[in-house]
């Protein structure tokens, strides 16, 4: 191949600037798997006989607006039907998102220790991303809404709870954000985890505030509390007109019918989904108190993980590893010295602290 010819300088300068994605370790049999925040529990039984019947017919393709998933959650969330959008994981959306409203010329902001998707739909659509510094190692809102006064900035992204420091706002919180946050900016409030969060007396979602804000997008998950990550499936709830401009862009069929007529089901099996939340909250507080008890600082959180601060977060990665435990290392988010822990069953978190112990 010839070597003055350089495929990167061809490239968007926003895209050329970009790193990949780096995805957590791929499940392997026999490995204790706390690094992906999935549901340790998986599906619900009802989601999983759902997903084989939807299989029976492979060769049609799916519906490309979700009418079945889209009345069901309309009327459970008291929204309009046109006001959702669902995409393949809620990274699609975040990328619908992108590719609405950003562009060259454009900025998006979020904040340091922020979602590692937020820089690459921003970038991928030529936007520019503007990172705020975080206080606490949480949303400094003040600064980040400061920083939406530059007229080239049309999206704010904010996670909450947030990945990967499980760092919760208020509604209030969120909604003296929306107040000092011009119009002409899009929010986006990413709640991939909120379901796990609403055990936190001073957490709500920004679900009622979406009357009152038409630049207001709330983006949801089915990867998380559902436990349908290999699914993929996501949506944003937002006022209809932004819905309609993200339909514009949306891929056709950009929803496979496993995983409507899955989370279909799953929307339903109410009783499995609390338990799993009830239990993720348990062991999120044992696992808390085990952790402060070996000396290790912990982060508030109200999602399915943990921020342990490990010092030499690399060795004890690599110990966990030998003992068959994968924990994400997050180092590209700004916290070297950090391991983000998924929450797992008692007997997988069990596992977890035996072997921490011991590297101690
Ligand atoms: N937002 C946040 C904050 C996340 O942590 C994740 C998953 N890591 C996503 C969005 C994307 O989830 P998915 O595409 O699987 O729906």
């Amino acid at each position: 191949m010839a070597k003055t010819w350089n495929a990167e300088s061809l490239a968007m300068p926003s895209v050329a600037r970009l790193s990949p994605y780096q995805p957590g370790r791929l499940s392997e049999s026999g490995m204790i798997m706390l690094a992906s925040n999935e549901n340790p529990r998986g599906p619900s039984p009802a989601a999983l006989e759902a997903a084989k019947q939807a299989a029976t017919t492979l060769h049609r393709y799916p519906d490309g607006s979700a009418s079945h998933l889209r009345a069901l959650l309309a009327g459970q969330l008291e929204v309009a039907e046109d006001q959702l959008t669902f995409g393949n994981g809620s990274n699609d959306i975040l990328d619908l998102i992108a590719r609405v409203f950003l562009g060259p010329g454009r900025t998006a902001v979020f904040s340091e220790h922020a979602f590692a998707v937020y820089p690459i739909a921003t970038q991928s659509a030529g936007g520019t991303a503007k990172v705020v510094a975080a206080k606490d190692y949480g949303h400094d809102l003040p600064a980040m809404a400061a920083a939406t006064e530059d007229r080239a900035v049309n999206v704010v992204f904010v996670a909450n709870p947030n990945n990967p420091t499980g760092h919760w706002l208020s509604q209030e919180a969120i909604e003296n954000f929306l107040d000092a946050v011009p119009s002409r900016v899009i929010v986006v409030i990413d709640e991939a985890y909120f379901e796990y969060a609403e055990s936190q007396a001073d957490y709500a979602s920004a679900m009622p505030l979406l009357a009152r804000y038409p630049n207001l997008v709330i983006t949801r998950s089915f990867s998380k509390f559902h436990g349908l990550a290999a699914l993929r499936l996501g949506y944003a709830v937002s006022h209809p007109e932004v819905a309609n401009l993200m339909n514009r862009v949306r891929h056709p069929f950009n929803v496979n019918a496993i995983a409507q007529a899955a989370a279909v089901a799953s929307l339903q099996d109410d009783a499995y989904l609390k338990a799993c939340v009830a239990e993720n909250a348990d062991q999120r507080e044992r696992l808390a108190t085990r952790f402060a008890a070996l000396g290790s600082v912990t982060m508030p959180s109200a999602a399915n993980f943990l921020c342990v601060h490990m010092g030499d977060a690399t060795a004890a990665n690599e110990w966990l590893l030998s003992h068959r435990i994968a924990v994400r290392p997050i180092a590209n988010y700004g916290l070297p010295e950090w391991l983000r822990i998924t929450i797992g069953t008692p007997e997988e978190n069990e596992a977890l602290l035996v072997a921490l112990e011991r590297w101690q």
